[in-house]
Parts: C-alpha cells; structure tokens; sequence
C-alpha cells in the first residue's frame, strides 16, 4: 500500500482565510517513510526564502494499487539564454512547435501577471486563443498526487544527465504527469521564487528548462497549461488533481 502526503503553507492564517502561500509539496511513499517526510516538509514550510509559514497543513491518504496510472518520464533539454527577453523568445518558439498560437501564449502571459498576487495552481488556457477555461480565480488547478514510480532508478537516471535538486525532480514529475493528458498541447512554467529566475516550456516529450525567463528577485510566477479548445475543463480537473499517476522513466 503506497500513501499521498500533501503539505501546504501560508503566512498570515490559512490561504482559504487570505493568508500567503508560501510553499506547498507532496510525495507518494511508503508508510515507512511517511514520518520522515513529514518533518522534511515542515521544515521547508519554516525555512523557504518567502518567509516562515505560520499556517501548516499536512494530509495524509492510503491509496488503492487499482488508482494508479502510470505514464512515462519526459526527456529533459536546456537552454540558457543572454537575456529575458531571449529566454521568453525561445519559450514562445518551443510551444509553437506544439500548435500553440503565440498570440495565445502572450495573452494567457498577461492574464497571468495580471492576477493580483501569485496564483496556487495552473491556469488553463485555450492554445489557440489563450482564452481563460477555467473558473477557480487565484487557486487554479493544482496537480497533485504524483511522484517518480521509483525513485531509486530515475534519480541517478537524471544525475547522469546533470539534472539534479528537488525542485528539478518536482517539476519534471509534475509536467510528465501533465503532458500524459492527451489534451494538454503544452506548459509554462515560471518559478516564483524571487532566487531563481528559471522556468520551463514542456511539450511533445520533452521538459526543457530555461533560464532566464523573468528578472532575479521578481516574484511573479505561475503556469499556464495549453489545452485542445474542445477540452473538457471538469475531466482535466479531475486528472490532474485526483488521479494518482506514478512516472516512470522507460524510453518513450
Ligand atoms: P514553483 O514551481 O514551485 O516555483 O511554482 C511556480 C508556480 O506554479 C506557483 O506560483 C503556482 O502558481 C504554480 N504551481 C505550483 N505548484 C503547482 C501545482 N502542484 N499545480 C499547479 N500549479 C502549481
């Protein structure tokens, strides 16, 4: 039996109480590991460079070995540019090649950085026209419940390739999870930690990281998940943020 913890944070009160989220992860483990992990993530609750969370919240779920899906680990590519404004550039021309329009792109960009204060999920946005889909305002949808099928094996699968850290491991997990979605064209990442001006275009099957995508200390990040027009927003919804999907790494 594999457990779901999930920890979210704020500061200021609870986010449903308008405290700010700080930071929030999640892991797929065995009971063993669940104590251990538990005291990992409070601490990163206490000590991220946003400030010291004084609202925690840790859940903890059994989940049936039937629920599981399991889709493959995306390849991961670099690029590292001159400027923001090259970073942005390259990121524009990658989704392209997944059929996402760049007006789209720029649009659901602005509707992004418009939010009044950074956003806990992804917004959905049409690829063709960056239309807004769905309707969860400054929430957005969150993925959750996903982790690396197994760990032991496609972390040092990474580390031979150079790509190593947590946030690496997270994202990559994430955005696997997201583009095994037949209807997701493509994503935008921008971290939003004001220390790290990296973000990252996924599309096709590759993860490919870009940096950098907006200026050292600005705190405005987000995602932005690409979607077919005819996409179902309440069955995407469901996918991303119920469906248990553990990634593996075999060659796609
Ligand atoms: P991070 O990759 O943690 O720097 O997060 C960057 C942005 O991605 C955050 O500001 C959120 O808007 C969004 N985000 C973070 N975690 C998730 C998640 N699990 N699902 C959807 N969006 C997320």
């Amino acid at each position: 039996m594999l457990y779901s913890i999930r920890m979210r944070s704020a500061k200021g009160g609870a986010h449903e109480n308008g405290g700010h989220h700080i930071s929030g992860a999640e892991r797929i483990l065995s009971k063993e590991e669940l104590a251990q992990t538990a005291s990992e993530l409070v601490t990163r609750a206490l000590t991220h460079s946003k400030g010291c969370a004084d609202f925690i919240r840790i859940t903890i779920d059994a989940i049936e070995d039937d629920d599981i899906v399991y889709k493959p680990a995306l390849d991961v590519a670099i690029t590292k540019a001159d400027s923001v404004a090259e970073g942005l550039e390259a990121a524009y021309r990658l989704l392209e090649t997944s059929g996402i329009n760049r007006e789209a792109i720029q649009k659901a960009l602005f509707t992004l950085r418009s939010q009044p204060e950074n956003m806990r999920g992804a917004l959905i946005c049409n690829a063709e026209t960056g239309e807004r889909m769905d309707d969860l305002g400054l929430r957005g949808v969150r993925v959750s419940r996903m982790a690396f099928a197994d760990p032991a094996d496609a972390i040092p699968h990474f580390e031979k390739q150079g790509h190593t850290g947590v946030h690496f491991e997270e994202a990559l997990v994430l955005a696997s999870k997201v583009l095994g979605y037949p209807d997701i064209l493509g994503e935008f990442c921008v971290s939003d930690d004001p220390d790290y001006a990296v973000g990252y275009v996924s599309y096709g099957h590759t993860y490919h990281r870009l940096t950098p995508v907006k200026e050292l200390g600005d705190q405005r990040g987000g995602r932005i998940f690409f979607v077919k027009p005819d996409t179902d927003p309440d069955s995407l919804r469901h996918y991303l943020e119920e469906t248990t999907v553990l990634v593996t790494i075999e060659t796609i």
